[in-house]
């Protein structure tokens, strides 16, 4: 078993279900970079957090390979090694464009972020975690296996995502293990908004929080968790096998 992670970089951490897992990486006590676009909600997210010098962000389009790169040098040389990268940088679903109309602009711009950025990460981060024995986790969504209409770019990014974790998997084994999380409806604003059918219609009775994310992110990238790699977890609250007519 290797040891347990000290240093994560987490992509898109500055809100929702990022910012869940930053957090449970600092409540675990590593340090983290939050890598991504937002300065303002960083700055919150920064000072919320108040981590005593164990929370930096690095300004970082993951789509950007210069950005990705530099992130990954900083994250070095700021906290001295990197054990973890979560790649959950991602552009929502654009429902309501329909394939018929959809631009190729937008089509390459959620394929660069959601799967290029993981890709990118991979590619930079994958020397500092064959040497610390690292893991990666990659947030992938259940529209990777499911859609709603009118999902066209983002089901295909998810479902590239992935492939992209087992082939990951395989290129980085023994020293890396990589893992994916398919979350399903995770709530990532006031929780007020939600009707009761909302939480009704789940098998487990709620909708999903960031929290529930960041369990299976800690776990996966724990020494617990050392035998599993290039897997994919539906963290949904049962909703994809639910039996719909
Ligand atoms: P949010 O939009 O709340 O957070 C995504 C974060 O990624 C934001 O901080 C966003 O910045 C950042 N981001 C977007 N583009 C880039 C980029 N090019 N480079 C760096 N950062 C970027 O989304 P969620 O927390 O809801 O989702 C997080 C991940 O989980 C995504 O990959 C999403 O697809 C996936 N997911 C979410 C589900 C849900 O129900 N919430 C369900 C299934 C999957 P900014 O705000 O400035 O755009």
């Amino acid at each position: 078993m290797s040891n347990k992670p000290k240093v994560a970089i987490v992509t898109g951490g500055e809100r929702g279900i990022g910012r869940g897992i930053v957090q449970a990486f600092l409540d675990a006590g590593m340090s983290v970079c939050i890598a991504g676009i937002d300065e303002e909600a960083a700055e919150k997210t920064l000072r919320e957090l108040d981590a005593s010098g164990r929370l930096i962000f690095c300004r970082t389009d993951v789509g950007d390979e210069a950005a990705v790169r530099e992130m990954v040098e900083e994250t070095k040389q700021t906290f001295g090694q990197i054990d973890v990268v979560v790649s959950n940088a991602g552009l929502p679903d654009a429902s309501g464009q329909k394939v018929e109309t959809l631009s190729l602009e937008h089509w390459d711009k959620v394929i660069r972020t959601n799967l290029t950025g993981g890709f990118l990460c991979a590619k930079h981060a994958f020397p500092e975690l064959r040497r610390t024995r690292g893991s990666m986790v990659l947030i992938a969504s259940t529209r990777a296996h499911q859609s709603e209409p009118d999902s066209t770019a983002y089901s295909a990014s998810k479902g590239g995502v992935v492939a992209l974790t087992h082939s990951l998997a395989i290129s980085g084994g023994p020293d890396i293990r990589v893992n994916c999380i398919s979350p399903g409806w995770i709530h990532t604003g006031d929780r007020s908004k939600l009707k009761e059918r909302h939480h009704a219609v789940h098998p487990v009775g709620r909708v999903g929080q960031p929290a529930d994310i960041a369990s299976m992110a800690i776990y996966l990238v724990s020494p617990e968790a050392g035998f599993i790699t290039g897997q994919n977890f539906i963290v949904d609250g049962g909703m994809s096998r639910k039996m719909i007519y």
